[in-house]
């Protein structure tokens, strides 16, 4: 079997099926160019199509969310749920509030999916959603109402052992709570396990919140560590000042590293003392401001809405924002000022031509389906509470969440060592890993 041109067909049909869904196709083809060495060892996966399978989701639902603004102005968003794959577990994976949300971008997010949650080794199918529905400069009643109409649609589609969704940009503890209302309320179930990312309170796990963030710069830790580094006494940018962001910073400080540098949508923010979390989680969580608010709040802090967070000089980058914010350019930047390690909290924020630049200087890279599952994994660790009715402290909630993180670190090496002979492609080593894991599973369960 010519191998190489199989792939291409394969990666042929899903631009023929899904014309426009760019994000997708870019997720598709880095995921499918790994596969190559798996099909030379394994012609049986090809014989029972699970290629053909795996890109195509078991299930995409969309649908109209119409609501009711405070001005007595009827909306309509567009919801989405992309089903994708089933074969370890229930649907699993969170769902998106962002204007730029489109079917391409919640096919990418759960075709990303799918192989983190193999990675984590934990009992999880893929599965993403969201809106277009954007909930900045909106009332608490508003994100209320648009989330109770988005659940009247979404709730047929969900159960704690079907499809469990969790937060993501722009969804978080209010959102994933008000979403949980509406669902008991229609289906008269007080069902905890159907949605993760819940307040500690009433079924949430501790950790949950901190659980991306840290997960990832565990990853980083590990990546280092390989080389004989770590991050006391580094300096660190982090993209982003969201949930991913914050915590990611957290954990820096905490291992002795500084992070100098972070951003949002309007620009980044640079300060030389290390960024104040107290004020940085007042601004950005409680007050739900732009991140020029800090800068107005700390002299020794300036912003910028020219260039970008990689103009400042770092030894390690997090990119915690967005999809494709770590263009060629950028990449270069950071190469120049001897970055050692780049690790992604955020879903594939490094464009292809940037993956590129870092792989040809030798910088680690960790893409992000290794290295931000910290966030679902934790999410699992929810649900494995939620159905024993118990709550862990949150020391053993984070060492287990440790032990995930080092496991999987671990399992990209080993795999990218047996299947391309350099243990720190962690490319190849987590989309072959997760495959394996998901493949095996489609092949023993029959064509379905
Ligand atoms: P949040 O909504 O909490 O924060 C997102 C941050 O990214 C904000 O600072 C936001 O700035 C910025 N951002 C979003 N879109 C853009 C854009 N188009 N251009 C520039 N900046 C942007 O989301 P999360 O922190 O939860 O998610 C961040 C990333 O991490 C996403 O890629 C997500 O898929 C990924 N992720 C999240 C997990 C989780 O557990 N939450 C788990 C695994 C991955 P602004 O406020 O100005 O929009």
């Amino acid at each position: 079997m010519d191998v190489s041109a199989y792939i291409e067909d394969v990666y042929q049909e899903v631009r023929r099926r899904g014309p426009g869904e760019a994000e997708f196709h870019q997720a598709a083809t880095e995921v499918l160019t790994s596969l190559r060495p798996v099909l030379e060892r394994h012609p049986e996966y090809a014989g029972s199509g699970i290629l053909e399978r795996l890109v195509e989701p078991e299930r995409q639902l969309m649908f109209r969310v119409p609501w009711v603004d405070d001005a007595g102005r009827v909306r309509v968003n567009r919801g989405f749920r992309v089903e994708f794959n089933s074969a370890l577990g229930p649907y699993k994976g969170g769902l998106r509030f962002h204007p730029s949300v489109n079917l391409g971008i919640v096919k990418f997010l759960g075709f990303e999916q799918i192989f983190k949650n193999a990675l984590t080794g934990m009992a999880i199918g893929g599965g993403k959603g969201g809106s277009d529905f954007d909930p900045k400069g909106r009332s608490d009643g508003e994100v209320m109402r648009f989330c109770q109409s988005f659940m009247t649609e979404l709730y047929r589609h969900l159960g704690e052992h079907t499809d469990v969704p969790a937060g993501d940009i722009g969804v978080g503890a209010r959102e994933i709570g008000f979403l949980f209302g509406q669902y008991k309320r229609i289906t008269n179930r007080y069902e905890s396990g159907v949605l993760t990312g819940k307040p500690v309170g009433w079924g949430g796990s501790n950790v949950r919140t901190e659980a991306t963030g840290y997960g990832t710069v565990y990853f980083a830790e590990e990546m280092l560590a390989g080389r004989g580094h770590s991050f006391d006494g580094r300096r660190v940018v982090v993209s982003g000042s969201g949930n991913v962001a914050v915590y990611a910073i957290e954990k820096v400080h905490a291992l002795g590293g500084t992070v100098v540098a972070c951003s949002d949508s309007s620009g980044y923010l640079v300060d030389e003392d290390g960024i104040d979390l107290a004020l940085l989680k007042e601004v950005k969580e409680v007050r739900r401001e732009r991140i020029q608010a800090y800068a107005e709040a700390r002299p020794t802090a300036r912003f910028s809405s020219r260039g970008t967070v990689y103009d400042v000089p770092c030894e390690v980058a997090l990119p915690c924002a967005t999809q494709n914010e770590v263009r060629r350019d950028d990449a270069v930047a950071l190469v120049k000022h001897g970055v050692l390690a780049v690790a992604e909290g955020a879903n594939m924020p490094c464009t292809p031509e940037a993956v590129e630049v870092f792989r040809e200087a030798g910088v680690l890279f960790g893409p992000g389906k290794a290295a931000n599952a910290g966030g679902v994994a934790t999410s699992a660790l929810e649900m494995q509470q939620n159905a024993s009715r118990t709550t862990w402290s949150f020391a053993d909630t984070e060492a287990k969440l440790a032990t995930v993180m080092r496991g999987i670190h671990a399992e990209c090496r080993a795999t990218a060592e047996t299947y391309g002979g350099n243990a720190e492609d962690y490319v190849l080593g987590s989309n072959v890993a997760g495959f394996l894991r998901v493949a095996a599973a489609m092949a023993a369960q029959g064509v379905v």
